[in-house]
């Protein structure tokens, strides 16, 4: 096992690893810019090592940075927590060439889900059910006319490289095929440096789906069921909950190990979350996460483990500490994602806290780097905390979500904790009646900007 590890990352996430290592009775190295000399990640850590400035490309990107943090540190791994390098193939290949370990997947693994292309052309030679679409990229408009014409509208165009919601056009019809692709194309090329697209068929009441799955790197795997993350903003996710409310058992078993026996044939190694569109009873593979996700603690309160412990524990070379037969859902769990953002129009909000109380008791879980007179600095993203509740079922979830939120205090800035209140008043949240659109559409009725 790591006697040391670095965390090349902050915020929540940071401290979400640093506790995963200190129980394990690892040492853990915390990296910074110089805008986060006081954040919480810095102080928790037993070590820091400030990498850079404020901007992120010159800091927690900055390869030769975090390389040298590790040098003069001596820890012999990293975890890359989500977003940042967490999915960047070239560093992970960067770090193993430095006799570093990369907690997390190989470079190979990473390349093919990271090119949605690939990874949809693997996922069905691995018996996956895909969306309906291209056969891989389509290179001019003149084809993608043709496919629009054979799949039927409404259809999406894709950039290969996109994520994080962008690069993502619907053209309702055939008349819209030509300013979706033009635009897709470009914002592909713009924000990802590659602008080759795909298209697939746009289901119009999908659900967000997705199955968590762990594999030992010697083609063994399990899966972690499902999370319904189908609330979402501009194709972000706001509100996870497990399982999902749709899902019946069998449903889960089935697609469940559909998914487990997929990552074990290519010897997946540590977390991974193959995302799925579900609507009328059948799955549809979208793309694969290839690292530990935001929503990740709601799988660990329904099945009672530690993921970052399991991701540490398989880089290390060692056996994970449970097989298929020992994972048992225990009750629901809800996770809401508290952004420094002001409503009605969720712009940033930085600035510096004058009040924060995290809420507490039976089933509440909250991960956040907040304290009391800590500033958050403008120029990382707004996540600032996730309130994970837990309950025997949804409906008590759903009370004690109320309850914790009603105790949460975060004065000094905006957060998007009153949209949370607002949609636990809607009957729909109650009864799980919801898609990939709901909260677009509610947000249009209620919140208009
Ligand atoms: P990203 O990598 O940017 O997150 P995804 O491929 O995961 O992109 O898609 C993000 C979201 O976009 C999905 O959760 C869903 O809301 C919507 N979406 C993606 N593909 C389709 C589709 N074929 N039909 C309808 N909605 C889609």
């Amino acid at each position: 096992m790591f006697d040391k590890i670095l965390i090349a990352n902050r915020g929540e996430i940071a401290l979400r690893v640093i506790r995963a290592a200190r129980e394990m009775g690892i040492a853990t190295v915390a990296v910074h810019s110089t805008a986060d000399s006081d954040a919480m990640h810095v102080r928790m850590a037993d070590e820091s090592v400030c990498i850079g400035p404020a901007p992120s490309p010159q800091s927690y990107l900055s390869v030769p940075a975090i390389i040298s943090a590790c040098e003069i540190t001596g820890a012999q791994a990293i975890h890359p927590g989500y977003g940042f390098l967490s999915e960047n193939a070239d560093f992970v290949q960067i770090v193993e060439d430095h006799g570093i370990t990369f907690i997390g997947p190989t470079a190979e693994h990473i390349r093919i889900m990271g090119d949605k292309i690939t990874a949809k052309d693997t996922m069905k030679e691995l018996g996956v059910p895909c969306v309906p679409g291209s056969d891989g990229g389509v290179p001019d408009l003149a084809a993608a006319r043709k496919i629009g014409d054979e799949i039927g509208y409404p259809v999406i165009i894709k950039a290969t490289a996109g994520g994080g919601g962008r690069g993502m056009k619907v053209a309702q019809n055939a008349g819209e095929m030509e300013s979706a692709f033009m635009t897709a194309r470009a914002e592909g090329k713009a924000a990802f440096g590659n602008d080759e697209v795909y298209i697939e068929k746009y289901l119009t009441t999908p659900r967000h789906i997705e199955i968590q799955v762990f594999g030992d790197g010697k083609g063994g795997a399990v899966h972690l069921g499902e999370r319904d993350c189908s609330l979402q903003r501009r194709h972000q996710k706001v509100f996870e909950e497990a399982p999902g409310p749709c899902i019946s058992p069998e449903e889960r078993a089935q697609i469940g190990k559909v998914c487990a026996d997929a990552v074990a044939k290519i010897n997946y190694i540590g977390a991974g979350t193959i995302e799925f569109l579900y609507e009328n009873g059948e799955f549809y593979f979208i793309e694969m996460n290839t690292r530990l996700q935001v929503e990740h603690p709601v799988t660990e309160g329904i099945f009672g483990v530690d993921l970052v412990r399991e991701q540490i524990l398989v880089a290390a070379s060692e056996p994970m500490s449970f097989g298929q037969d020992d994972l048992r859902i225990n009750g629901h769990a809800i996770e809401v994602r508290i952004n420094a953002e002001r409503l009605p129009n969720f712009a940033p909000c930085p600035g510096k806290i004058s009040a924060y109380h995290a809420p507490g008791g039976l089933g509440v879980r909250m991960d956040s780097a907040l304290y009391n007179g800590y500033s958050i600095p403008p120029y990382y993203d707004s996540l600032i905390g996730k309130l994970i509740v837990q309950g025997r079922d949804r409906s008590e979830a759903l009370a004690r979500l109320n309850r914790a939120l009603g105790e949460l205090i975060v004065d000094g800035i905006d957060t998007t904790v009153p949209l949370f209140h607002a949609l636990l008043q809607e009957p729909d949240i109650h009864s799980g009646d919801y898609n990939i659109h709901w909260l677009e559409r509610w947000l249009a009725e209620n919140m208009a900007e």
